[in-house]
């Protein structure tokens, strides 16, 4: 993961979320309601999806791998927009109110996104995936109404609102391990340890030096056409291959703080989210 900075929100998500913001608000608000899903659309839309590729290079914003070239995106709540999980219980009616929010919505790759029986490096096998997961520091803080959620104090690190390398530390051998308890909720919520990362990170740093950097985002925008993966297949063939994953090798002492400036590859655009989170 690193940190990636958004441009400013679709306007079509602008235009079609709040209408459906009132829709989803007279859902939940109703308590006959209660239990019953809400059919959220406009997160979805063409625009949302050309716009978080574009921004994120059509790699997944938790584990960087690039999905651009085999699957469809998969637009990720940050905040899961039908339900968290506390406990074994999935409360309803938390977060809804963020479902068509800029900030909220991350492209996802279906192992960090989806309930996945996953295999550890270590052997064994584990069911791990985000999913409806938010922890945070305290349940009593958890937010039952909107604009609430700014009095969480969240244990996921987001890409766009935290410095990931102040939170994770990504080794030589693949294998990534954390600087804080966010960092540690943030790899297992999001399986950041499973055994197919953990190699391709590791044969990631088997490239030569440089090899890894991302692409510019401004190359994969303005034209429909050229957010399409078969176009960054074309424009970017080797580069787009290997810039799966932004390992970094462990610091010395002497380099740790160094080691904690934004990487290379860090988006250049500019948006301020301080009004959401
Ligand atoms: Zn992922």
């Amino acid at each position: 993961m690193i940190r990636v900075r958004l441009p400013e929100p679709p306007q079509e998500l602008v235009d079609k979320g709040a209408v459906e913001l009132e829709k989803a608000r007279a859902h939940f608000g109703n308590a006959a309601n209660a239990g019953k899903p809400f059919a959220f659309g406009a997160y979805k839309l063409g625009p949302v999806k050309d716009a978080l590729n574009a921004t994120f290079g059509f790699k997944c914003a938790y584990c960087e791998s690039f999905f651009g070239a085999t699957q469809p995106l998969d637009v990720e709540h940050f905040r899961p927009k039908s339900g968290v999980l506390v406990g074994s219980d999935l409360v309803w009616g938390v977060y809804y109110w963020l479902a068509a929010s800029w900030g909220n919505l991350l492209p996802s790759c279906t192992d960090c996104n989806r309930p996945r029986k996953q295999t550890l490096p270590e052997g064994g096998e584990q069911t791990l995936g985000k999913a409806n997961q938010f922890p945070i520091s305290s349940e009593a803080k958890r937010a039952a109404k909107e604009g609430e959620e700014k009095g969480e104090s969240r244990l996921l690190v987001h890409p766009c609102l935290d410095h990931p390398e102040k939170h994770l530390l990504f080794e030589a051998n693949g294998i990534v391990s954390w600087r804080s308890r966010k960092g540690e909720e943030s790899i297992r919520v999001y399986a950041l340890l499973r055994r197919g990362l953990v190699q391709a990170r590791r044969d990631f740093q088997r490239l030569p030096d440089g090899a890894g950097r991302l692409p510019k985002p401004a190359l994969l925008m303005n034209t429909s056409e050229s957010m399409r993966p078969k176009s960054i297949g074309s424009a970017l063939p080797e580069q787009a291959s290997r810039n799966a994953f932004s390992i970094r090798r462990r610091p010395s002492p002497r380099n740790r703080a160094k080691s904690l400036q934004v990487p290379a590859g860090t988006m250049a655009i500019s948006t301020d989210l301080s009004f959401f989170f």
